[in-house]
């Protein structure tokens, strides 16, 4: 027997039957609640210029907050590259060297520094997962609490080209805020040297003025000169399903990331401000 037409279309029927390409058929994905895979967790970025390259005085202080918070909350710590990746960078780029292939060579770096941040922390049973290790993160972190993993998203030789210059548009902010967004994670923290975001570098312009909460689509018209965050961060951000907001901490303040953990305002927060309250987006 023939099975008869329904006026409505089902979702599998629409994306055997039609285009990929066509604006309704990708408009009734939107349809299903979005599913939290580890909701408790908390994506931790751990800066390499602002923490990791200024080495002992930042990072043994940071390593001891994280082992005192693995029993309370549950942590990805990503890191940075840094300033290592910013020297490879310009030789590359002098050798005349794409943009996919310095992705390569700073994800090489954020390696390093999560080699070092996780030897700093294997005492605690901490591990060190790889990019193709992440199917079994939530196992450890229901272990152990934490995770160490190196920032950059993977993609490598196939990282696309800047609107503006050679070097990686997704670096390790980057590579962080997409795990916090796939994986539904609680929060996205990033710990730099700064007490968060200013209305310029507060470390060329003492004058900048700081600023604590601001929604996303402010920020963006403000079009800032320079940023505490990597400008790719912002761009995916307007089309998040689960990250509503990002915080910007100083890691070399004792107790910033406790706070920011245990749910405080400490720092800088940006927003998404087209989404209304109880979470459904307004356009
Ligand atoms: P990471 O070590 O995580 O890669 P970066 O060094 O790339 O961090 O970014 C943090 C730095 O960004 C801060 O040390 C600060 O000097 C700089 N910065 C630039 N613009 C701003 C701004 N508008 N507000 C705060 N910090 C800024
Ligand atoms: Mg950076």
């Amino acid at each position: 027997m023939k099975k008869p037409k329904s006026v409505i279309p089902l979702l599998g029927d629409l994306l055997i039957d039609r285009s990929l390409s066509e604006v309704d058929v990708l408009a009734a994905t939107d349809n299903t609640p979005d599913f939290a895979i580890l909701p408790w967790v908390n994506v931790v970025k751990i800066g390499g210029q602002s923490i990791m390259d200024r080495g002992r005085a930042a990072v043994y202080p940071l390593v001891e907050e994280i082992a005192a918070n693995l029993k309370t909350h549950k942590m990805i710590l990503g890191t940075g590259a840094g300033t290592r990746a910013r020297h490879i960078y310009g030789l590359a780029i002098e050798l005349g060297l794409p943009t996919g292939v310095l992705t390569v060579l700073g994800t090489a770096v954020a390696w390093q520094n999560a080699q070092m941040l996780h030897c700093l922390l294997a005492k605690y049973g901490i591990p060190f997962v790889e990019p193709e290790g992440y199917p079994i993160i939530p196992n450890y972190i229901m272990e152990r609490g934490a995770v160490v993993v190196q920032g950059m998203p993977p993609y490598k030789l196939w990282e696309e080209n800047p609107e503006s210059g050679r070097i990686p548009p997704q670096r390790t902010d980057t590579g962080c805020f997409l795990t916090a967004e796939v994986f539904g994670a609680r929060k996205m923290i990033y710990v730099k040297d700064e007490d968060g975001l200013f209305d310029s570098d507060p470390k060329k312009n003492p004058q900048a003025k700081f600023i604590p909460r601001i929604g996303l689509n402010e920020l963006l018209s403000l079009d800032l000169h320079d940023l505490i965050v990597e400008r790719a961060v912002l761009d995916l951000m307007r089309h998040t399903r689960h990250v509503r907001e990002i915080q910007f901490i100083n890691g070399l303040v004792p107790g910033q990331l406790t706070a920011a953990l245990n749910g405080e305002p400490v720092g800088s927060t940006i927003y998404r401000d087209d989404v209304a309250r109880g979470g459904s987006t307004s356009s």
